[in-house]
Parts: structure tokens; C-alpha cells; sequence
């Protein structure tokens, strides 16, 4: 089979790569390079059912000639992070909503199944954990720049499910949950990868908050291997589901484990959110999947311990910096990470 991934040198797209190359597709990715990186999928370039076009969403003739080589399309470009959302708005509403739609649109001319990753944002502030699909949605104000991400995305889900209403796209909208592995970097704001890095440099251990706030994290190849099983499912498409972990920890915990598992000296300190992000940041106090509907599609359901999560980000940290350290023959330090 051949598939097309939009965002494929990102975090999760080039792990998705790698497990259609394993097991013997063709992989076309599409990636402007904003927030994934050529790190990413340096080791795949020379694999011959490898190809990468280092180009935007919009550039529409180039989608189209893609969306036309692929039997399926997985939709993973968009602005993520919260950080990244706070600092350029415009740029997440743009890159999620006209994207989205341009993807949606170029597939409807053939028909292809487009699997559109969202995210468990949508749910907003809501309580009534778990989450479940058909829940209600419950964003802040306008004002507030965090909800617009999960605006974007609840519109790029409706984009998705009226393209299967009305012009009959088979589509499957995923939500993804904090979903953590090797290559996710703290850039953007995502919590694992920074608090690694910190107890692993030595530096404070930053939490945002009271650290009361809890969230469930989902090993990347959990979430890889869910999506791999949805699009074998007839009975997936036209649907919203939910991917992650349900083992819930709080980020104080979060942090403990992290400093446990390396060893660090770091001390843990605490940063109000109006100096994290902005003033008035409202976090979401707790975010759990309800994973029923996962189960009962594919028989799946990721459980692979946050213990053993966080030890391969600490072991891919530590590569990462023994690629960096290493002297090359020259004797200059190479600054090329191998994966
Ligand atoms: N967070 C933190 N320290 C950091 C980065 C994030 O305490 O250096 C908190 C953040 O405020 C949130 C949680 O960790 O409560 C998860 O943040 P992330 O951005 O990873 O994902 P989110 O669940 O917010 O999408």
C-alpha cells in the first residue's frame, strides 16, 4: 500500500514512517519542517519506499499529485504545543483549519481515506473525566488564546465529518492523548521532554502550576499501533475516537518519577502559569480517555507503563547527547544525531 503523511517529519508522523516502512508500504511525506525536523527522518531517506517532499499543505498541486499516489492519507501537519499556540495564533488557526481543509478537499476528488489526527484538547475544561467521544465540549473564552487550538481542531473534526456526511470521504478522526516518545522535543511546551531534559542537565525541574493538574501519557508506539489498527476497521470510518493511555499522573508526580528515574539532583520548583504561558492561562485540571470504543474496534488498548516510557526518553536524551559529544576523526565535535 502506499500512504501519504502530512507532517511526516514530525514527532509522531515519523513514527507512523517507520512502522508502514516495517511492514512493507510505500511512504510519501509532506512536511514543512515549522515544527518537525530533518533529525526525524535522516535514517529513512535513503530507504528506497521512502519519500519526502520538504513543502507546505498549501502548495495545493503538489498535495494533489500526492493524495493521488496514496490509498491513504494520514493528516498529522498542525500547529502544535500549547506554547507554540499562545505565541503565534493566527499561524495555528491558518495551519489547522486551511490545511485541513485543503487535505479533506484534495481526497474527495479520489475518494482516499483520510485519517485526521486531533487532539484531546477539544475537550476543554471539561470534568467529567473520562473523557468520552460523544461528550460535550467545554472551551473558554475567545480571549483566551489556549482555546483556540482546541477550536481549531474541534473545527477541523467537523471539517471531517461532513466530507463523510455529505460528499461520502471515509474519514477516521483520531484524538490523540499527550501522546510522549523519543524525538518529541520541549520546544513547544510539551512536558516530558522538558523535564528530561532538566533532570538530566541538572537544572530545576520546572513545574507550571500546583502540579495538582494530571494527565495520562501514551507511549508513541501505543498510539502508532492503535491508528494501524483503526484503518484495518470498516466500522472506524465516520467515527471520532479517542487514543491513549489511562493511567493518570499528576505533573508533581510526573516530575518525581523523572528525577527518580535519572537520578538527578535537580530540585523541582514551581512556576505560576500567567509566567509560563500568559495572563488568565487556564490548564486543564485533569484529562483522561474513556478507552471503550478503542477496545471494542480494534482489541487494543495502549497500557505500556510510564515508567517504561520515560526510560526511553531518558535513553534516547542520553544518545542524542553522546551523538553530540563524540569526537569525530577531525577532531571537531559532531553535532549529527543519529536515531
Ligand atoms: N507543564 C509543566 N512544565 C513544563 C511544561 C508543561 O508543568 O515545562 C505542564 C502544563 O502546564 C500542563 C502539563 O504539564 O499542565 C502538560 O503539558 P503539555 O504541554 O505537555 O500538554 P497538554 O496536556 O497541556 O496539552
Amino acid at each position: 500500500m502506499r500512504h501519504l503523511i502530512t507532517g511526516g517529519a514530525g514527532f509522531i508522523g515519523s513514527h507512523l514512517t517507520e512502522a508502514l516502512l516495517r511492514r512493507g508500504d510505500e511512504v510519501f511525506i509532506l512536511d514543512d519542517l515549522s515544527t518537525g525536523s530533518v533529525e526525524n527522518i535522516r535514517h529513512l531517506k535513503t530507504h528506497e519506499r521512502f519519500h519526502y517532499f520538504f513543502d507546505s499543505i498549501t502548495n495545493k498541486q503538489l498535495l494533489a499529485e500526492l493524495v493521488d499516489e496514496a490509498d491513504i492519507v494520514f493528516h498529522l501537519a498542525a500547529a502544535v504545543g500549547v506554547r507554540l499556540i499562545v505565541e503565534s495564533p493566527v499561524r495555528t488557526l491558518e495551519t489547522n483549519v486551511y490545511g485541513t481543509q485543503l487535505v479533506l478537499d484534495a481526497a474527495s476528488k479520489k475518494k482516499k481515506l483520510v485519517v485526521t489526527a486531533s487532539t484531546s484538547e477539544v475537550y476543554g475544561k471539561s470534568d467529567k473525566v473520562p473523557f468520552h467521544e460523544d461528550a460535550d465540549l467545554v472551551l473558554g473564552a475567545t480571549t483566551m488564546g489556549r482555546w483556540s487550538y482546541a477550536a481549531s481542531k474541534a473545527v477541523d473534526e467537523f471539517l471531517a465529518l461532513s466530507y463523510w456526511k455529505e460528499k461520502k470521504l471515509p474519514v477516521i478522526v483520531v484524538r490523540l492523548f499527550n501522546t510522549v516518545g523519543p524525538r518529541q522535543i520541549g520546544r513547544y511546551g510539551m512536558v516530558l521532554p522538558n523535564f528530561v531534559r532538566q533532570a538530566l542537565e541538572g537544572s530545576p525541574i520546572t513545574i507550571f502550576g500546583t502540579g495538582q493538574q494530571s494527565r495520562c501519557f501514551c507511549d508513541v508506539r501505543d498510539t502508532i499501533e492503535s491508528i494501524l489498527r483503526l484503518i484495518a476497521k470498516e466500522s472506524a470510518i465516520g467515527e471520532v475516537i479517542n487514543i491513549g493511555s489511562d493511567e493518570e499522573i499528576s505533573i508533581e508526580g510526573l516530575a518525581r518519577v523523572v528525577k527518580h528515574r535519572t537520578k538527578s539532583e535537580s530540585p523541582i520548583t514551581y512556576i505560576p502559569y500567567d509566567q509560563a504561558y500568559e495572563p488568565g492561562f487556564e490548564d486543564m485540571p485533569r484529562r483522561v480517555p474513556a478507552l471503550e470504543k478503542l477496545q471494542k474496534l480494534t482489541g487494543f488498548r495502549p497500557a505500556t507503563p510510564l515508567t517504561e516510557i520515560v526510560d526511553r526518553v531518558v535513553a534516547h536524551f542520553q544518545k542524542e547527547a553522546d551523538v553530540v559529544l563524540v569526537p569525530t576523526t577531525s577532531g571537531v565535535s559532531s553535532a549529527t544525531a543519529s536515531h
